[in-house]
Formats: structure tokens, C-alpha cells, sequence
């Protein structure tokens, strides 16, 4: 157990990641009192009936008062509403932060809220599922995953090696970055795979020459992969999609590009391109299995345990 590092932290959204961090604070007894809060009534009733934290409350001023910690984790386009409600309650000195996944956007939309002697800290723990709401939560998903801290040049040292202590409490392997780095990097890691599978499972739904029951029927040829993806949180992405325009919009730019070239090789026959490519990419499939990022489990239906820190199997129940 590590020492108390908040004595007192307000989450400010409890889905899947607030609902996380409550729990893996707990497991790691890095935090002392836990108060949370969320915008209804029926999400923070079933945060209660969850023991996600020790006291609950509709209105986050009276949540973060007091708070040495004030993590939120609303879908980016609410960041700077959220920001605007807390900001005239927050105790000098505590560290505001975040969980958004995009950076830029948030940093935007947050800081001018966030008074004079309270440090933010914007931060995006890169883990997840497509699953939300406070019963997705669970103590493990950040485990071995990487949280990106992104502050300000001018922001309090001191603050953010306590952050960062924080998250190497609940787990996370720490890397600190621009937002504009960071938002770069995320088109093309997460954002754009995104896009990509929402975009491949409703062009499925469109075909009219395969019928409904035959795309799930033969869903095992990579189709399910791609629809785990497609089944994310539909207010998350829009948002994520709206607050990370233009790094998205360069990705697909290229990626048109590259998808263009495979067209090409394909319609002229050109093997050897095709070949060449597929064994690069597997390559890279493998670099992230050594990194530990992955199993070599040829597992997508992810049975419990098969990565460390995966959820359950079970289905659980979306917000
Ligand atoms: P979630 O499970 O859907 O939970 C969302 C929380 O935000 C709930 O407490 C919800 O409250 C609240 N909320 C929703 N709309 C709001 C609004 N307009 N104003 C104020 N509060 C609002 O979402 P999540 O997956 O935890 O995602 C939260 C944040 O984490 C997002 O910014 C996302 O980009 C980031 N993130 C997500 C993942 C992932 O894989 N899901 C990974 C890394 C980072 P009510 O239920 O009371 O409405």
C-alpha cells in the first residue's frame, strides 16, 4: 500500500474512468477521502450502491471543497462547463486535472477557469474499454497502461511529480508531453483506428448484397475486431472527434494516401507491395506485444485475464 498522497480527492464524472480511479486509488491507498460527484441523480446512486467513494453530491462545488485533488472525467466538450462550476470553490494550493483524450481542446476550455495558486494538471491515461458508466469501473485498468501528463511550461514542478506519483500509485507508467504532441500522437494511435471501425461496421450495415444475419454469421473474419471499437461510447468519440479536428483530419490525410497505394497495388497486381507491408505491420504487432501492451493471444474476445488488467468478460452494463 502506498501512503496517502490526497487526503481528500473529488472525481467529477464517475463512468468507466472516474468509477477506475476511485477503485485503484482504494486498492493503492492513495487517496483518503473520496468524494464524488456526478451531473444525475441515477449515475450517482449507482456510484453509491458501488461504495466508489465516501461521500456523494450532486453539486461538484460542495464536492471539491476542500479537495487536494480534483480529477475530472466528463466527455472532453463538457471540460470547460465543468471547469467554470468548480473553479470559484477550489482550495489554493490542490491540483486540478483530467482524464480527457484529447489535450489541447481541454487545456483550452479549462484554464480559465482554474484560479491563481491551484496547479492544473491536464492528464489522459491511455487505457480504456467500450464500455461506461460507474459499474465499468475496475481497480486494474490502468495497469501497466501509460498516462500522459501534459502541463503548462509554468506549472508548479512539485505539482505534477505529486500527479505523477499518483497515477504510478494506481499502476500507470507516467510520460509527460505537449498537448499538441500529445494530440498528434493520439489521431493516429487511437482516434483514427476509431473512425476506421466506426466507419467499416456501418459501411457493413449499408451493404445490401450481404445480408444482416450473414455479416454476424461470418463476423470472425476480422468484422468482430472491429466492431468491439465500434461499440465505444457515442457522446465520448463525437466529442473526441469535434475537439481533435485538425490532428485527425492531417492523419486521415495521410492515411487516404496510404489507403490509395494499396488500391493500387492491388488493382495492378503488385504482390510484392502487398507483401512487404504485411510483414511490417506484423512486426509492429509484435513490438507491442513485447512491450507489454498486448497479449500473442490470438484472443479479441478477450476471456477474463487474458491481459492484464482486461475487464471481464460478462458483458457489463452501459450508461
Ligand atoms: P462514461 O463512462 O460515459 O462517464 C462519463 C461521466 O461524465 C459520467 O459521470 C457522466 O455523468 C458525466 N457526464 C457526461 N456528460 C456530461 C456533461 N455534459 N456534463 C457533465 N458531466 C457529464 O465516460 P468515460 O469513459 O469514463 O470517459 C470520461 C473521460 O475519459 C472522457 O473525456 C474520455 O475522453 C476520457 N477517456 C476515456 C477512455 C475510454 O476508453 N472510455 C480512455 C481514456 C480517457 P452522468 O452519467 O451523471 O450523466
Amino acid at each position: 500500500m502506498t501512503a496517502v498522497i490526497f487526503p481528500r480527492l473529488a472525481l467529477i464524472g464517475i463512468g468507466l474512468i472516474g468509477g477506475s480511479i476511485a477503485l485503484a486509488s482504494r486498492r493503492a491507498g492513495a487517496a483518503g477521502h473520496i468524494a464524488v460527484s456526478t451531473r444525475t441523480p441515477e449515475t450517482l446512486r449507482r456510484a453509491e450502491a458501488l461504495a466508489l467513494g465516501d461521500s456523494f453530491h450532486l453539486d461538484p462545488a460542495e464536492a471539491v471543497k476542500d479537495a487536494d485533488c480534483v480529477i475530472v472525467s466528463v466527455p472532453v466538450g463538457a471540460s470547460g462547463a465543468v471547469a467554470e462550476a468548480i473553479g470559484p470553490f477550489l482550495k489554493a494550493g490542490a491540483i486540478v486535472s483530467d482524464v480527457g483524450s484529447v489535450k489541447h481542446s481541454v487545456v483550452r476550455q479549462m484554464a480559465p477557469f482554474i484560479p491563481a495558486g491551484v496547479h492544473f494538471v491536464p492528464a489522459h491515461p491511455v487505457a480504456g474499454t467500450e464500455q461506461s458508466g460507474p459499474e465499468a469501473g475496475f481497480a486494474e485498468l490502468f495497469d501497466n497502461r501509460w498516462c500522459i501528463l501534459t502541463p503548462p511550461p509554468e506549472t508548479d514542478r512539485e505539482a505534477v511529480a505529486t500527479l505523477a506519483a499518483f497515477w504510478g500509485a494506481l499502476g500507470a507508467n507516467v510520460e509527460t508531453m505537449s498537448p499538441e504532441h500529445h494530440d498528434l500522437v493520439l489521431a493516429i494511435t487511437s482516434h483514427v483506428p476509431h473512425l476506421i471501425a466506426y466507419n467499416i461496421v456501418g459501411t457493413a450495415a449499408h451493404l445490401e448484397e450481404v445480408t444482416q444475419s450473414e455479416v454476424m454469421k461470418f463476423s470472425a473474419g476480422g468484422f468482430r475486431d472491429f466492431t468491439r471499437i465500434a461499440a465505444s461510447d457515442p457522446t465520448m468519440w463525437r466529442d473526441v472527434f469535434l475537439h481533435n479536428k485538425d490532428a485527425v483530419l492531417e492523419m486521415l490525410g495521410r492515411f487516404n494516401e496510404d489507403l490509395t497505394a494499396l488500391q493500387r497495388a492491388i488493382r495492378y497486381g503488385e504482390g510484392d507491395k502487398l507483401f512487404e507491408l504485411f510483414t511490417r505491420t506484423r512486426a509492429i504487432r509484435r513490438g507491442i506485444v513485447a512491450a507489454g501492451q498486448e497479449t500473442a493471444t490470438a484472443d479479441f474476445g478477450r476471456r477474463p485475464g487474458a491481459i492484464p488488467g482486461s475487464p471481464p468478460a460478462t458483458p457489463k452494463k452501459g450508461s
